[in-house]
């Protein structure tokens, strides 16, 4: 089957009870019992809920897995994931991985005794060279946040396997449609599924699909112990909005890749920075593990002066954090996303003040390229 019918059909795509053409939102958070020695299916919505398990359930199919998980936040799921793990236990993590990610085990699972080495993971020598006698897993992301690089899965799989360690992708960038860690041997992914998964800017949500049913369990127990479940609503709006994830995610990339040619010849622009535009260091791996560039790039401007007056004069893109919705996003890392990482370390990852990156959403290439193209010539005009 290809994956743009699985993407429409995954999980339940109608009510068993019914025949309707979606499940309904089970709003309710307990379930009554027949016999209270026997308890039913459900028993408590932290715990089960039917409108939260269809989504979960293609979660699984989409990404391969044997559990998906629906959280209530991308950061909900992988600190519930990291929650695998215990005080003392070392894990090696991608240098340029998302902000939130870097925070929470910086600044919060350090505190109950988790050690994390922040490592390159585009040379997958690094990640070996990091293993000591108590990591447990390796945290990557690929392409990363936000230069794109990328880490090839199946030597980083194969160096986990070599050393009983755990590997995680964060696939938020990618979502199961472009690449899916599973099949190159990694056992969890997590996503922030407010972005691509979701794709219209209107829910906040987080998932994870995990290889074996055993580690399935083993988060499953977490996030109902724990308790960060995506709510009823949510759930629903989220697998409504996976149904379309193929024919928005192929047409953003194909604007993507598009608009990373114009730019990069751009005599404003330094660099431009997409995984399958020609010269990317990445871009062979990339293409061996990913159908497709994906709707994400960034650039670096000549002038770094220019550019807060170049992102006030935007006019279609939202100046937002985020991204993956059907608007195109524009995100000033240094002072949005990365404002969560401590000066020293931005600078470290190469985050200049000149740097822009861009979610690519569903609007027409031309027009995407014409504003820009004009706010960058009434910033150099000095309009501001
Ligand atoms: C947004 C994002 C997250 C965090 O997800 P939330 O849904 O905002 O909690 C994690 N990883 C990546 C790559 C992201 O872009």
């Amino acid at each position: 089957m290809d994956f743009s019918t699985l993407i429409v059909h995954a999980g339940l795509d109608r009510d068993p009870a019914t025949g309707a053409s979606s499940v309904p939102i089970y709003q309710a958070s307990t379930y009554s019992q027949k016999d209270p020695e026997h308890p039913g299916r459900y028993d408590y919505a932290r715990s089960g809920n039917p409108t939260r398990e269809a989504l979960e359930n293609a979660l699984a199919e989409l990404e391969g897995g044997a559990s998906g998980l629906a959280f209530a936040s991308g950061m909900a799921a992988a600190s519930s994931a990291l929650l695998l793990f215990q005080p003392g236990d070392h894990l090696i993590v991608g240098m340029d991985v998302y902000g939130g990610t870097f925070r929470v085990l910086d600044r919060l699972f350090s505190r109950w005794g988790l050690r994390t080495t922040f490592v390159d993971t585009t040379d997958t020598a690094n990640i070996e060279a990091a293993v000591e006698p108590g990591t447990k897993a390796i945290f990557i992301e690929t392409p990363s946040n936000p230069f794109l690089r990328i880490t090839d899965l199946a030597a980083t799989a194969a160096i986990a396997r070599k050393h009983n360690l755990l590997a995680i992708a964060d696939g938020t960038f990618t979502t199961p449609f472009l690449q899916r860690p599973l099949e190159y041997g990694f056992d969890l992914t997590v996503h922030s599924a407010t972005k691509f998964l979701n794709g219209h800017s209107d829910i906040l949500a987080g998932a994870a699909v995990t290889r074996t049913e055993e580690l399935g369990d083993r988060l499953k127990f977490i996030q109902n112990a724990f308790g960060a479940v995506l709510g009823v609503q949510d759930s629903w709006l989220l697998l409504r909005g996976i149904r379309t994830l193929a024919a928005r995610l192929e047409a953003e990339q194909r604007t993507a890749h598009w608009l990373a040619e114009r730019l990069a010849a751009l005599p404003e622009v330094r660099k431009v920075h997409y995984p399958t535009l020609a010269g990317h260091p990445g871009r062979e791996i990339h293409e061996r593990q990913a159908s497709g560039g994906g709707a994400v790039l960034s650039f670096e401007l000549a002038e770094e002066a220019l550019t807060m007056p170049f992102l006030r004069r935007l006019r279609l893109p939202l100046l937002s954090v985020s991204l993956g919705g059907v608007e195109s996003i524009v995100t000033h890392p240094a002072g949005m996303s990365h404002a969560s990482m401590p000066p020293a370390e931005r600078e470290l990852r190469g985050i200049t003040a000149g740097l822009v990156r861009m979610s690519v959403g569903l609007e027409s290439g031309e027009d995407l390229l014409a504003d820009i193209l004009r706010a960058l010539r009434e910033a150099k005009r000095g309009m501001d």
